[in-house]
């Protein structure tokens, strides 16, 4: 069947936070495309002009780190949206225990996904669900940043649904304390929480609800003082939890090098305002020197 005379679809790739996505032919290029498939509802006209103006904006970030979004269009009600078809992803990485990841690999997943974020958040545009199964790997084994965007385009994603509980995990505090006003922080936290699941191989602080997401950062970091995010007690969900030390960083990384603590504990700080920017990060020593990132031909991948 063909969509807008030029996609032939083909099966049915997943369902995701937005809909439907379908593995498709591009029929002018050749081309194996992804189709993302979003139901716009019955809502206001106008959802329909802001979101297609947004995703124009989107196919104009175009750089080696962010999926393209090569085409999008509205048919029968849904919003299309053509991606460049990919191979794999990194949670599909992390979770196969097969694959060894040497420091120099973990380095080169990680600089690939500042980079993306770097091009993006020079643009103003915020990603907003970064988490491993949004990081896409291509048969090249360059990773690409997706869904760049749709959060702030569609609204946050229900995450009532079973599968989507998982972002919570990625989510900053200042998320989780309501702030209205976030910013480019929440990136970089959430890019934090991949980089230390790419140490670790699990998923770094595991929450089963809101709370115990915050609960579960505390243990880790320690219970943030007002000294050290003075903005804190302002936020609409702030309420003063019972102090708790933080442990030494490096007891919970044990296998890390000293200069990937030191960027960790930067993307990890508790003030959005005194968080590491993804520029800084990429200019951090534990990227700049020490031991080359892989390039990414030469990147393990699932079998
Ligand atoms: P979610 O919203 O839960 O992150 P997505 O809507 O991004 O999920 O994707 C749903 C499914 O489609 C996933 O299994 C994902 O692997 C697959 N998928 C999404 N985009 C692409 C792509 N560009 N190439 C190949 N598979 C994709």
């Amino acid at each position: 069947k063909k969509v807008a005379d030029r996609y032939l679809k083909r099966e049915v790739l997943g369902e995701g936070t937005y809909g439907v996505v379908y593995k498709a032919i591009d029929t002018q290029t050749g081309q194996t495309v992804a189709i993302k498939k979003i139901r716009l509802g019955k809502q206001k006209e106008g959802v329909n002009f802001t979101a297609l103006r947004e995703i124009k904006l989107l196919k104009e970030l175009k750089d080696p780190n962010i999926i393209e979004l090569i085409d999008a269009f509205p048919h029968k009600g849904n919003l299309h949206l053509v991606f460049e078809f990919m191979e794999t992803d990194l949670e599909a990485v992390i979770r196969d225990r097969n694959i060894f990841l040497s420091p120099g690999d973990i380095k080169s997943y990680l600089q690939m996904t500042l980079k993306g974020l770097a091009v993006c958040h020079k643009k103003w545009v915020l990603h907003r669900d970064m988490k491993p199964n949004n990081l896409l790997i291509g048969s090249n084994g360059q990773l690409k940043l997706a869904d760049f965007g749709l959060a702030r385009i569609f609204g946050s994603p229900d995450r009532r649904f079973t599968h989507q509980v998982f972002a919570r995990w990625y989510r900053a505090p200042e998320l989780l304390f309501g702030t209205k006003q976030y910013g480019a922080g929440v990136d970089v936290w959430a890019a934090a929480c991949i980089f230390a699941e790419l140490l670790l191989r699990r998923p770094f602080l595991q929450g089963s609800s809101d709370i115990d997401q915050l609960g579960k950062i505390f243990a880790a970091f320690g219970t943030p003082s007002p000294a050290q995010w003075p903005d804190m007690v302002y936020l609409p969900d702030y309420v003063e939890y019972q102090h708790v030390p933080a442990p030494p960083l490096r007891s919970l990384f044990p296998m890390a090098s000293d200069d990937a603590l030191d960027l960790l504990s930067k993307m990890f700080t508790y003030d959005p305002n005194a968080r590491i920017s993804v520029q800084q990060a990429l200019e951090h020593r534990y990227v700049s020197r020490e031991a080359l990132p892989t390039v990414p031909e030469k990147l393990p991948r699932p079998a």
